[in-house]
Order: C-alpha cells, then structure tokens, then sequence
C-alpha cells in the first residue's frame, strides 16, 4: 500500500530534475561518489529516469565507437539537442519516434 506517500506533495519530481541535470556528469563519473550513490537509488526506483540514464550510456557509447578518442563537438551538441527535445516533449515523443522507426522497418520488409 502507499501509506507512505499520502499526502506527500511529489518530492520525486525534483529530484527527477536533479537527477536528469547531472545525468551525464554521472555517466561520465564526473560526480562525488555521495551523489553517484544517491543517483544510483533513485534510478533504481524511477523508470523514467533511468531511461534517460540508459539514452546517455547509449550516446556516449556511441560516440565513443564513432569518433574514438576526439568526439567533435558538433556531434555532441548535436545529439545533446536532440536529447533535450525529447526531454522538452516527454516520452510521447520518443513513442512516435520509435512507432515512425517500426513502420520504416515493417515497410522495408
Ligand atoms: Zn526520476
């Protein structure tokens, strides 16, 4: 039951902002390992978060394996914009994005 959360006015949702503001410090390890910590909870127990966690694990793989060493800023702020827009709009976003990517796929077949 959620006796616990009665009443309580969504602390979370800051928390979420916090969290999503410093993500990719925390990817990076660019944290103190008292916030790395307390980042690490909260995404274990907020899916949305931790979906954002995933997508900037993700780019930084991939700009990792595309650009090696030397990640030219242009890409960066390119897929940071990118990320940020879907932030801006929300999941909803992502859902038509992968809903487009889907009918490409079913089309190719
Ligand atoms: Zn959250």
């Amino acid at each position: 039951m959620s006796a616990d959360g009665a009443g309580v006015p969504l602390p979370e949702k800051q928390q979420c902002r916090d969290v999503v503001e410093h993500i990719y410090e925390y990817v990076d390890g660019e944290v103190t390992p008292q916030a790395l910590a307390a980042v690490r909870e909260h995404l274990l127990s907020c899916p949305p978060c931790l979906e954002q966690y995933d997508v900037q694990v993700a780019l930084k793989e991939l700009v990792r394996r595309c650009c090696q060493d030397r990640a030219p800023d242009s890409l960066r702020v390119r897929i940071l914009a990118q990320v940020t827009a879907a932030q801006a709009t929300g999941a909803r976003a992502a859902e038509t994005r992968v809903t487009q990517v889907t009918r490409v796929r079913l089309r190719d077949e």
